[in-house]
C-alpha cells in the first residue's frame, strides 16, 4: 500500500526536436509547477518564431526527400516499428503524462498503449484504402488517388497528450504527409519522446518534429506559409483562433477537435434493471474519468423524477468514497487536475455555481487530499437549471450537474439544449426508446447503456465527427486516415 513508484522528479529532456535533434529553443524557459505537489517543476525551454520556421523547414525538407514516395511496405514497416517501440516505452510515456498532467499513473500507461494502437492502425491502413475508377469508358480512363497534403501542422492539448500527438502523427505520417507537432505547454514530454521513437524506428530525419511553447508558439505554426494542413484539438475558443489565422494566411484546410458538455440520460427502468448503485458507478465515471478533464466528460446528468432521490443516495455513497492521490502512488485512481490554472478554473467554476444558488451536495474543494497540489474531489450539484453556467460552460474538471425531468420529450430536450455536440449517454431498458434516442442526440458519439462511446477492440477504427461549437473534422477511423489525403483525380484518353 501507498508505495511510490520511484519515478517522481526525474530529470526529463523537454528541448524541442526538429531535423532529427534535440534543439535548444531559442526563447528562453517556461517555469511549470508539479500539479501532484505544487513545488518542483520542470522548466520548459520554448521556441522562438525561427525555431518554428526551422522546424517547418525540416518537414519540408523531408517532404522533398521522398518521405511520401517510399513504397507503402517500407512505411508502413516503419510505422509498426513505431507502434511497437511506443508500446515498448509505455511506462516512460506514461511516467512524462503522468509527471506533467498529473494523470495516476496506471491510467497515463494505458493511454501509451491506446495511442500505439493508433499508430498500428494507420500503419495498417496503407495497403487496405485502395483508390478508385470512373465507369468503365473505351479509350479513357479516369482513377481518383488520394495524396498526401504535405507539412501538417498539429496542436494538442494536454489532457490525453501522447494519444491526441498519436491520433494526428499516425495518420498524417501513413497517408505520407510529414508533421510538426505542438504538444501543450503543460504536457510536452511523452510528444517529444514519440518524435524520438520515430526517428529510432528507422523514420528519416524531418518526418516528425516537435516545437515547443504555448499560444504564440501554435500561432506561429498554424499561420506558416509552409504549413498545408492544420490539426487541432484543444478547447473552442482557441479553436476559433486557430481557424481564423489559418485563414488569414491561406485557404489551408483545418481539422478542428474542440470542448463540450456532454449529457447522460437516466430512465427509471435503467436504475431499477441495473441498481442504483452500478449506476451510479458508471455515471459518474462517464463523468469523472481523467478527473473530468476529457472532452467527452459526460458531467450534465438528467434523471428521471420517480428514480432520483435513489440515484443521487447512491452518487453521494460513491462520489464520497473517491479519494484523491498523487498520481505516481500505486493504485491511484484520481489524481490532481492538471495545472495551477486548471484548478483556479475549477474552483472558480465551483464557488460560481455555489453562489448561484444551485444545490451544492459534495464539495470537491473540501475533499480530503494530498496536503499540497491543485487536488478537487467529484462534485456534485442537484437540481441545476437548465441556465445555470454548470449546464452550460465546459468546466473541464470533476463537477457533476444534475436535473431531474418528467417524460422522454423532456430528457431530449434538455440533453439537446448545448452549443456543444461531443458525445452522450442514455441508459435505458426500453430498446425502442433507446433507438429514438440514439437518433435523436445531437451528438458525435452517442453510447446507450455504457459510460464510453468505444472500446479498446473497436478503439482504432471509431470514428465520429464533433456537432456544433465541437468542432468539424473526423479522427480516427478510415475517416481520420482519409482526412490527411487530398483527392486527385486523373483522366487518361487514348483517342476520343
Ligand atoms: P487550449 O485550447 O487551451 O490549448 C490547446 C492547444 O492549443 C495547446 O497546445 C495550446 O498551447 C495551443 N494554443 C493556445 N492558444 C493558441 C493559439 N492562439 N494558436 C494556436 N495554438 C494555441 O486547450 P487545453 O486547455 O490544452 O485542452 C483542453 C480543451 O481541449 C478542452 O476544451 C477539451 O474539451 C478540448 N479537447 C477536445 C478533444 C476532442 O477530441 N474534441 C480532445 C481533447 C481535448
Amino acid at each position: 500500500m501507498n508505495a511510490e513508484i520511484k519515478l517522481t522528479g526525474t530529470a526529463t529532456d523537454l528541448r524541442p526536436f526538429f531535423g532529427g535533434a534535440r534543439q535548444a529553443g531559442g526563447a528562453g524557459e517556461m517555469d511549470r509547477l508539479n500539479p501532484a505537489d505544487g513545488k518542483t517543476g520542470q522548466s520548459l525551454p520554448l521556441c522562438s518564431q525561427s525555431d518554428v520556421d526551422a522546424a517547418v523547414q525540416a518537414a519540408r525538407a523531408a517532404w522533398d526527400a521522398g518521405w511520401r514516395n517510399l513504397s507503402s511496405g517500407e512505411r508502413q514497416a516503419q510505422l509498426l516499428e513505431l507502434a511497437r517501440l511506443v508500446s515498448a516505452h509505455a511506462e516512460e510515456l506514461g511516467r512524462l503524462d503522468s509527471i506533467e498532467m498529473g494523470k495516476p499513473m496506471g491510467d497515463a500507461v494505458f493511454d501509451a498503449h491506446v495511442a500505439a494502437g493508433f499508430i498500428a492502425y494507420a500503419a495498417q491502413a496503407i495497403d487496405k484504402r485502395l483508390g478508385a475508377t470512373a465507369p468503365h469508358e473505351v479509350g479513357r480512363l479516369e482513377v481518383q488517388q488520394r495524396l498526401p497534403r504535405g507539412v501538417v501542422g498539429a496542436i494538442v492539448p494536454w489532457n490525453f497528450p501522447i494519444i491526441n500527438a498519436a491520433l494526428k502523427t499516425g495518420p498524417a505520417l501513413a497517408t505520407g504527409n510529414c508533421i510538426v507537432l505542438k504538444p501543450s505547454e503543460i504536457a510536452s514530454g511523452s510528444t517529444l519522446l514519440l518524435a524520438e521513437l520515430a526517428q529510432q524506428a528507422g523514420i528519416a530525419d524531418g518526418v516528425v518534429n516537435v516545437v515547443t511553447g504555448g499560444p504564440e508558439v501554435g500561432n506561429w505554426l498554424v499561420s506558416h506559409p509552409g504549413v498545408d494542413m492544420v490539426t487541432f484539438t484543444g478547447s473552442t475558443a482557441t479553436g476559433r483562433m486557430v481557424m481564423a489565422a489559418a485563414a488569414a494566411q491561406s485557404l489551408k484546410p483545418v481539422l478542428l477537435e474542440c470542448g463540450g458538455k456532454s449529457p447522460q440520460i437516466v430512465f427509471a427502468d435503467a436504475i431499477a434493471s441495473l441498481g442504483a448503485t452500478a449506476l451510479a458507478q458508471a455515471c459518474s465515471g462517464a463523468a469523472l474519468w481523467n478527473q473530468g478533464q476529457v472532452c467527452v466528460s459526460r458531467s450534465r446528468l438528467y434523471v428521471e423524477r420517480s428514480a432520483a432521490d435513489e440515484l443521487i443516495e447512491a452518487l453521494l455513497g460513491h462520489l464520497k468514497s473517491i479519494q484523491p492521490s498523487h498520481p505516481q502512488q500505486v493504485g491511484c485512481a484520481f489524481g490532481p487536475l492538471a495545472s495551477k490554472a486548471q484548478y483556479d478554473k475549477v474552483c472558480a467554476a465551483i464557488a460560481a455555481g455555489e453562489a448561484s444558488g444551485a444545490k451544492l451536495l459534495i464539495d470537491g474543494r473540501k475533499t480530503a487530499a494530498p496536503e499540497d497540489g491543485y487536488y478537487v474531489g467529484p462534485t456534485l450539484f442537484v437540481d441545476v437549471p437548465a441556465d445555470n453556467a454548470l449546464m452550460r460552460e465546459e468546466i473541464f474538471g470533476p463537477v457533476i450537474a444534475l436535473a431531474r425531468f418528467d417524460s422522454e420529450d423532456e430528457a431530449l430536450r434538455l440533453a439537446n439544449d448545448s452549443d456543444y455536440g461531443l458525445a452522450a449517454t442514455a441508459w435505458t431498458t426500453d430498446f425502442a426508446r433507446a433507438h429514438r434516442l440514439g437518433d435523436a442526440l445531437e451528438a458525435g458519439r452517442v453510447a446507450i447503456n455504457s459510460a464510453i462511446s468505444n472500446k479498446p477492440g473497436c478503439w482504432q477504427a471509431h470514428a465520429s465527427e464533433p456537432w456544433k461549437q465541437s468542432g468539424f473534422g473526423a479522427e480516427g477511423g478510415m475517416v481520420g486516415f482519409d482526412a490527411y489525403t487530398r483527392l486527385k483525380s486523373i483522366q487518361y484518353v487514348f483517342g476520343d
